[in-house]
């Protein structure tokens, strides 16, 4: 079904919701270009190798040894010797600077991860199935078409115009980074990762779902209508989230000090794939990770999500009490398996049976339009029967 036919089979209390939720969504887009104007400042802030770590650090919001780390020096090298009498060339310098800014939080993609997420959370609540119409036409629920234009408003504002920080990935990384003293204000990394821990319970990792910008480029990469037997076969949960919780307990023993010796290395750093929208491949590993990713999204969903992110694990960890999602009116399902097959993981699955320890479910909608029974809904109100949460 096109967009003009599912929307003209929009009640008026729908299409009221749409145009009011696109209004919000625009006008929390133009309050934060309002509040704060792309292009701030930093970009041009000239550094040489005749100041020291101290004058350069406060300037890239970060501190000495974080500094003095990237720049491949002892984190207790002094902080007031100027940098070329340590030994740090020019365009050491300006690669370090370089990378260094481009993690600088656009605060503006705060705002727009909000719209994004306040768009899909009504789509998938109010807007998707029209009021008027019934299980019949259940193929007419749910078009991909507004999923699809979020997902690319979500690569192109949020990844290549705004750059790539600020991210969950990151957020998820940086409240640990600083607690080893990488950064000069810790409750800053703390409020960001809430902010995107929120926006993954309110709804079932909606902001992973419908605004990350690496995780909407896997999807779109997966939409890619072509190796549909392929897809139909999913990772087993339990080794991907187990290789995920692996690769996450590491980066705190390496972080920590506990393995390599040295305090503040991040393993993360050199699979970090958000590189991608600022065009700054710094390491061979990041480069392959990007490629690695995108080429086997188009056969396996999210892969980077399901085999690496750190804030992927996370949310998957408390996305048991996220407020609106798939939820399973288990009185009226015949577990015939419609959904389980529609879902690109085993999230459906999991939902079905009230497994415990359920796979990530990334709000795709994807099950939401397959129910021969009515049965899966996507919602708040915890309706009578239904289920969807572990036992
Ligand atoms: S799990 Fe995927 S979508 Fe979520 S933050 Fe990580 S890369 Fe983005
Ligand atoms: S298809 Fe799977 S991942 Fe998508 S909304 Fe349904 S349960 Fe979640």
């Amino acid at each position: 079904m096109g967009l003009g036919q599912w929307f003209s089979r929009l009640s008026v209390r729908q299409r009221s919701w749409f145009l009011g939720t696109t209004a919000t969504a625009l006008m929390t887009v133009g309050f934060g270009v309002l509040a704060n104007p792309p292009g701030g400042a930093g970009d041009s802030v000239g550094f040489s190798v005749d100041m020291s770590i101290g004058e350069i650090a406060p300037e890239l919001n970060v501190t000495g040894k974080a500094l003095a780390r990237e720049l491949g020096l002892p984190l207790d090298v002094p902080k007031r010797t100027p940098l070329g009498a340590l030994g740090v060339a020019p365009e050491e310098l300006e690669h370090v600077t370089e990378h260094l800014l481009s993690h600088r939080d656009a605060t503006l993609k705060y705002y727009v991860f909000v719209a994004l997420v306040v768009f899909g959370l009504v789509f998938l609540t109010r807007l998707g199935r029209p009021d008027s119409s019934d299980v019949e036409h259940r193929r007419e629920w749910y078009p991909r078409t507004p999923y699809v234009v979020s997902l690319i408003l979500s690569v192109v504002v949020t990844g290549f115009v705004l750059g790539k920080s600020p991210n969950p990935m990151e957020g998820a990384v940086k409240i640990f980074k600083s607690m080893v003293g990488l950064y000069p204000d810790p409750a800053a990394k703390v409020i960001a990762f809430l902010f995107f821990v929120a926006l993954a319970i309110v709804g079932n990792k909606m902001i992973c779902g419908w605004a990350c910008p690496f995780g909407s480029l896997q999807e779109l990469f997966y939409s890619i209508p072509i190796l549909r037997r392929t897809k139909r076969r999913k990772l087993p949960f339990v080794l991907t989230n187990a290789i995920r919780a692996g690769l996450f307990v590491a980066m705190l023993l390496f972080l920590f000090g506990a393995i390599g010796g040295r305090r503040g290395t991040v393993i993360y750093h050199y699979l970090n794939p958000f590189g991608l929208f600022n065009f700054d491949f710094e390491t061979i590993s990041i480069l392959a990770t990007i490629l690695l990713a995108l080429v086997a999204a188009v056969f396996v969903y999210r892969p980077f999500c399901q085999l690496i992110c750190p804030f992927g694990f996370l949310s998957w960890m408390v996305e048991r009490f996220s407020i609106a999602r798939v939820r399973v009116d288990q009185e009226r399902c015949t577990e015939c398996g419609a959904c389980i097959k529609a879902c690109p993981l085993e999230a459906a699955e999991g939902r079905v049976y009230a497994r415990r320890l359920a796979a990530d479910c990334f709000s795709c909608a994807r099950c939401l339009n397959v129910c021969p029974v009515d049965a899966i809904r996507y919602g708040v109100a915890r309706s009578k029967g239904a289920t969807g949460e572990p036992r």
